[in-house]
């Protein structure tokens, strides 16, 4: 932290949120935060089932995390329900597969994004150098200019990807 001093900070938040007129103060509290990306797989061994942060961290640019284990908890109750009324079991064997198809989906959407957002600023997060910070800033250009490249950005931000 000690290359973040409360001026840079302030100067690096007026400049992201294009406010120049923002108020500044002194900085009570910084926390580096680590952008870790992992996937525990296959998600079920047995009786033992992973569900949400148990068994992926996602990097929270895409604010994904809450949705992939809501998702991952209907999967499961779905398949319980099937198992305790009929005895059917193959939503319990299918639990891992279909949660781990759409946890992939998503990692790699919070990876794409959170690559561009602090690849394009110049972070060393994102890769910081000229020629990754070029090509995140296309990347970004792209996705501001294509109707295309705006759609599939929806899609995965609003879960229907
Ligand atoms: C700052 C921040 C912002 C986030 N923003 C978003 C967002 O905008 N959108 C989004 O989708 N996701 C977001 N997430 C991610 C989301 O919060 C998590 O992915 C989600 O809460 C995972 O749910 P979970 O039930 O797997 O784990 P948790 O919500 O962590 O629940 C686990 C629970 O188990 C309890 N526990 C732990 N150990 C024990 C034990 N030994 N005995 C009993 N209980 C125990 C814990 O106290 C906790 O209540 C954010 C996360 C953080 C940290």
């Amino acid at each position: 932290m000690t290359d973040w001093p409360d001026e840079r900070i302030w100067a690096e938040l007026t400049h992201r949120l294009h406010q120049p007129d923002l108020p500044t103060g002194p900085v009570t509290a910084t926390e580096i935060f680590p952008l870790r990306s992992s996937i525990r797989e296959p998600m079920s061994h047995g009786r033992l089932f992973l569900l949400g942060d148990a068994a992926p961290i996602i990097p929270p640019m895409g604010a994904k995390g809450m949705n992939l284990a809501l998702f991952d908890a209907e999967v499961f109750a779905s398949a319980v329900r099937d198992y305790t009324a009929t005895g059917d079991e193959s939503g319990l064997r299918g639990y891992s597969d279909t949660c781990l198809a759409r946890t992939w989906r998503y990692q790699e959407y919070s990876n794409w994004l959170a690559d561009m957002m602090h690849g394009a600023s110049g972070s060393p997060v994102g890769g910081g150098d000229s020629f990754r910070q070029r090509i995140m800033r296309a990347r970004l250009e792209r996705l501001l200019s294509s109707e295309v490249a705006a759609r599939y950005y929806a899609e995965m931000f609003t879960g229907l990807g």
